[in-house]
């Protein structure tokens, strides 16, 4: 009975420590298991975008490392700006504004967001306006990165809410699906001006 009770004691410690280590990598900004799997989740997203002739950027909301809903999906969405012509339609955008219908509340401070691509000025601006607590991206974007490439909205003093940011998770896969979309476009512009 003792032994038993001190194996249960043992694992209930065990899984304390694991906790604290996970929120503490998560608060020096460093990606969890967690995190991971949920890019991994993001980068599924982004080939059924890819799969719809739209660029292929995926996005999940989830409960934060740490806190009571850890790991728990509010929503998650691909880019769909071609299809439904709508310039709001960036896939972290719709999985922000679809966590908060879900959550019936316009705050996400304990909500985590993956996304493949760096996000733009707007979806930063998105990002303040909810609250989003993480920003896991993949890919840098250089043409519009509104996070460390052309501006550094997220890590803005002046602005009312900075979210903890990790850049580049699982970012090899991200960047490639995004440069064999413009591979496949191009080749095929080539040969629509090829057979005119
Ligand atoms: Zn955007």
């Amino acid at each position: 009975m003792k032994h038993r009770i001190s194996a249960g004691l043992h694992w209930l410690l065990l899984a304390r420590r694991g906790r604290a280590a996970r929120c503490a990598r998560a608060a020096a900004g460093q990606p969890t298991d967690l995190d991971d799997r949920m890019m991994n989740r993001a980068i599924a997203l982004a080939e059924q975008a890819a799969a719809r002739g739209e660029v292929p950027i995926g996005a999940v909301v989830y409960g934060s490392p740490g806190t009571a809903d850890e790991g728990r999906i509010y929503a998650e969405a691909f880019n769909r700006r071609e299809e439904l012509r709508d310039p709001s339609q960036h896939a972290e955008f719709t999985a922000i504004v679809g966590a908060a219908r879900q959550l019936g509340d316009w705050r996400l401070n304990h909500c985590s967001l993956a996304v493949t691509l760096e996000p733009c000025p707007m979806c930063a601006g998105l990002i303040i306006n909810s609250r989003v607590g993480r920003v896991i991206y993949g890919a840098d974007d250089p043409k519009a990165g509104a996070v460390r490439s052309l501006y550094a909205l997220l890590g803005d003093r002046r602005l009312n809410h900075r979210p903890v940011v990790i850049p580049h998770v699982r970012e090899e896969p991200c960047s490639r699906l995004l440069s064999s979309f413009f591979a496949r476009l191009r080749e095929r512009r080539r040969e629509r001006s090829g057979n005119a």
